[in-house]
């Protein structure tokens, strides 16, 4: 047999079980009207939530960086990679979640991966959500520790699991806005046990910074609870419209991961263009352009349901389950076709037979795009 068969054969088998992926080559600046071969479409699969990525003030911004700094960063943090933007985005984070200190990795997925696999060890302990991002896990499965996952969201079966750990030192890691289903960790519940059982608490807020609360600061303002986690990781790339991920937490934790790790030490820092278009992205992360989200998620939600689909949700991502891989594809080229990019999410990307539709919304649509959105899927899912 070839030494190359067998990635053929698995190739295979994904294209039969309709989980083979391609890419569309997009032609356009990310925004909620784009090109792809020509034609246009509306996007409602992007996470550029408040489309800041091309963003007028944002692209200046970019462009007096690019200019005053050049491209590349040229090192890692340590060595030669720190501008003084990357100290002043830092500087702006902190701020941001009320915290002592930040530190920028060059994304999220090695954030989350640096993060927990630097504060736990071996005899330590991690409790994640079973829906956690695949960077949460890939972090936990890179530590020393001990794995316990706790049903989705789920704080009575956490502090059971949290029961037969007493004594040993650990974290609790959540997503705060969950990725693929769009609803909201029970922050004030998570925190309260972390606290009472010794425990740190960590939330992913990929998709919550720039989208939950009135001033779009994330999880903790949504519920009033502003400072409560012990450990805020976040996403320059998604409301934000840059590249990047960051921590926010006290000094010590800061300054730890600084030195531990080995995602943050041992890369190249992100170059002073992205770095720029981060702290622009910050700037215009309004009450206003949050408010416009938060009103087309609520037009959108209202649409569906009017039209016989139920969907609900307080974040920037709408799921229409639809279960079968095939059918959500189907449905997903017949919007394409239609001038709409909805993204068809399946396995391993979220458990099998519970494939999706996941409908993502920005500030920037209009409410026209939004009803023509609905009455498709109000006729192909009846
Ligand atoms: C997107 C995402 C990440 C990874 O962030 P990148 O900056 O894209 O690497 C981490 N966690 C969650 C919950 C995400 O959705």
């Amino acid at each position: 047999m070839d030494k190359i068969d067998r990635y053929a054969d698995e190739l295979k088998r994904m294209r039969d079980e309709s989980l083979y992926r391609t890419m569309n080559v997009i032609e356009s600046a990310q925004s909620s009207n784009i090109t792809i071969d020509g034609k246009d479409y509306v996007l409602f699969a992007s996470n550029s939530y408040l489309d800041l990525c091309n963003d007028d003030y944002v692209k200046e911004c970019a462009q007096r960086a690019l200019n005053m700094y050049g491209t590349g960063s040229g090192g890692s943090r340590l060595t030669t990679g720190t501008t003084a933007l990357h100290d002043e985005l830092e500087r702006r984070l902190a701020l941001l979640k009320k915290r002592e200190s930040a530190i920028v990795f060059d994304t999220g997925y090695m954030t989350n991966v640096g993060v927990i696999s630097s504060i736990t060890s071996e005899g330590d302990i991690i409790f994640s959500d079973e829906l956690n991002h695949a960077s949460i896990i890939d972090g936990c499965r890179l530590s020393k520790a001990e794995l316990v996952i706790y049903r989705h969201n789920d704080m009575e079966d956490l502090e059971e699991k949290l029961r037969l750990y007493r004594g040993k030192h650990g974290l609790i890691v959540s997503d705060g806005v969950f990725s693929m289903d769009g609803d909201i960790v029970n922050l004030p519940r998570l925190v309260r046990l972390a606290d009472e059982y010794g425990k740190l608490s960590m939330i992913d807020e990929a998709h919550a910074t720039g989208v939950l609360g009135s001033n779009g600061l994330g999880t903790e303002e949504y519920y009033g609870i502003e400072g409560a986690a012990d450990i805020v990781m976040g996403t320059l790339s998604k409301a934000v419209g840059s590249e990047g991920g960051f921590v926010c937490a006290d000094n010590t934790i800061v300054s730890y991961l600084r030195n531990k790790a080995r995602s943050f030490i041992f890369s190249t820092s992100l170059s002073p263009v992205t770095i720029a278009s981060a702290i622009a992205g910050l700037d215009c992360i309004t009450a206003e352009r949050v408010a416009a989200l938060r009103d087309n998620v609520r037009y959108l939600c209202d649409r569906l349901n009017e039209a016989g689909v139920n969907v609900k949700s307080d974040s920037a991502i709408i799921p229409v389950i639809i279960g079968d891989e095939q059918k959500a594809l189907d449905i997903s080229a017949e919007l394409m076709k239609q001038g709409y990019y909805v993204s068809a999410i399946r396995y391993p990307t979220v458990k099998k037979n519970s494939a999706r539709l996941r409908i993502t919304l920005m500030s920037s649509h209009t409410k026209e795009e939004i009803r023509g959105l609905a009455d498709l899927i109000g006729r192909y899912c009846k």
